[in-house]
């Protein structure tokens, strides 16, 4: 089969280009010379101005179209819906994620039952290897792990939780990603899988990071070889922007895209306003630039049905990329050919990683004192929260902003932001 998922996609009503009919449109670079504005009652006026249309602003447009009964404009300025988990057909036919590879494990029964009313699932348990000492060998760092790099024959959890302690060096108090690794598995570990991975990813070495960065991805005792423990394990069967499509298909929600909304705003009249993007741009930088850690990616299409043997490929210590994703794992596509994504991180790019250091939450802090008094916007999502959300954090947190504005009547400041957690 060629370019297609296994099962035919069936249609979805009220497309995404629908976009704007009535309302002005201003396209990027557009200046407003001799731009007579439609009078007032000419124009169509919306009761939200959602900004992004990621999984914040998308979910946040479908419960307020459609539960609140609310005339909804989502502006983003990409030229897609769906954020960073926008995923598209490449020149070969291969579904590919634009901006690395999304993948879906939640504990969230409410999470799981609200997106499914806008897709099926695809079953997928996520894989990965680590390249080390010229072995791939499974990430996190598990009995499996240690088995195979050391040749050891740790048979059960316990005699691994003793093995670990064994090698384990004792740090007084945890603060750093290096001292939460160290004192869970010891150094040649933590030098063989973390450290160097770490360097790169962030251009920070571990003892310069807070502990919380590599405690995302814990040690663990047994040889369970999934990447994640999470009771739900699947991706959306036609892709994440088929998902974004079905969320957006209310009637009461208009598209706006490759429109920055600072570009818009004064020309379409909204009551209140849902910012999905980056907090500091929103203040105008006021107390300085929240800094972020970006990816460049480079694709690659190979003329062969599979390139690795799992959907992700780990180098901690070798090449300036930092991992390799070939899609197809994640899908579930049958395509002759084959695509992948190597990662190489930047600090210049789009805002995609917030560096979590005591300094970088002292400015968030500010930011956010300053949101909290700000009438009639809601901020939510990653970028206007300052925090690595997965997608089901990021859902859950949508779902809970949904009910704060319900809640808040017009001229007031919203109440404080929703923090989730795993
Ligand atoms: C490389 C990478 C890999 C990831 N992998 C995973 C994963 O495997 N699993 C997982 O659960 N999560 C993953 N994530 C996290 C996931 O991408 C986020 O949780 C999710 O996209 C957050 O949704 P959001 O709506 O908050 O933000 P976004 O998806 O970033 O959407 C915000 C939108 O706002 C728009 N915007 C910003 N400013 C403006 C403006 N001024 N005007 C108009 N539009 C604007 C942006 O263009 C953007 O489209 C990953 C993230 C990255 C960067």
């Amino acid at each position: 089969m060629n370019g297609v998922l296994r099962t035919a996609e069936p249609p979805v009503s009220g497309t995404v280009g629908s976009a704007l009919q009535s309302v002005p449109i201003a396209n990027p670079g557009d200046t407003l010379d001799g731009f007579v504005p439609p009078s007032v009652h000419q124009r169509q006026s919306f009761d939200f101005m959602i900004v992004g249309a990621g999984f914040a602003g998308a979910v946040l447009a479908e419960r307020l179209a459609s539960q609140a009964g609310k005339r909804v404009l989502i502006c983003d300025r990409r030229s897609h819906i769906a954020g960073n988990a926008y995923d598209h057909f490449d020149d070969a036919g291969v579904l590919v994620h634009r901006y690395g590879p999304h993948i879906f494990p939640t504990n969230s029964q409410r999470v799981v039952d609200y997106l499914s009313r806008f897709t099926e699932w695809h079953p997928y348990e996520h894989r990965v290897l680590a390249e080390v000492d010229g072995q791939l060998l499974p990430m996190p760092i598990s009995r499996a792990t240690v088995n195979e790099l050391y040749g050891l024959d740790l048979k059960d959890d316990a005699s691994c939780a003793e093995y670990f302690a064994s090698i384990a060096e004792p740090v007084e108090q945890v603060r750093t990603s290096e001292d939460i690794v160290v004192s869970r598995v010891g150094r040649d570990l933590y030098n063989k899988f973390i450290r160097g991975y770490t360097r790169k990813q962030w251009g920070l070495d571990p003892s310069q990071l807070d502990a919380s960065v590599c405690a995302r991805v814990a040690p663990r005792v047994s040889d369970d070889r999934r990447y994640f423990t999470d009771s739900f394990q699947a991706m959306p069967k036609y892709g994440f922007t088929r998902m974004f499509e079905r969320i957006l298909a209310h009637p009461n929600i208009k598209i706006l895209l490759n429109t920055d909304y600072r570009e818009v705003i004064g020309l379409i009249p909204f009551d209140r306003m849902i910012y999905t993007g980056p907090i500091d741009e929103f203040f105008h930088l006021r107390f300085g630039k929240l800094p972020y850690r970006s990816l460049e990616f480079r694709f690659e299409t190979h003329a062969r049905e599979w390139a690795q043997p799992v959907a992700v490929v780990n180098y901690p210590n070798n090449h300036a990329y930092t991992r390799s994703t070939e899609f197809k794992h994640l899908t579930g596509q049958d395509h002759p050919k084959t695509s992948v994504v190597y990662e190489y991180p930047t600090d210049n790019g789009d805002p995609y990683y917030p560096v979590p250091r005591p300094e970088n939450a002292d400015l968030y802090r500010q930011y956010r004192e300053l949101a909290e008094t700000t009438p009639d916007v809601f901020f939510a999502g990653r970028l206007a929260t300052y925090k690595y959300y997965d997608m089901h954090q990021v859902v859950a947190q949508a779902l809970s902003v949904f009910e704060n504005i319900v809640a808040t009547p017009k001229g007031v400041p919203a109440p404080e932001l929703v923090s989730v957690t795993r």
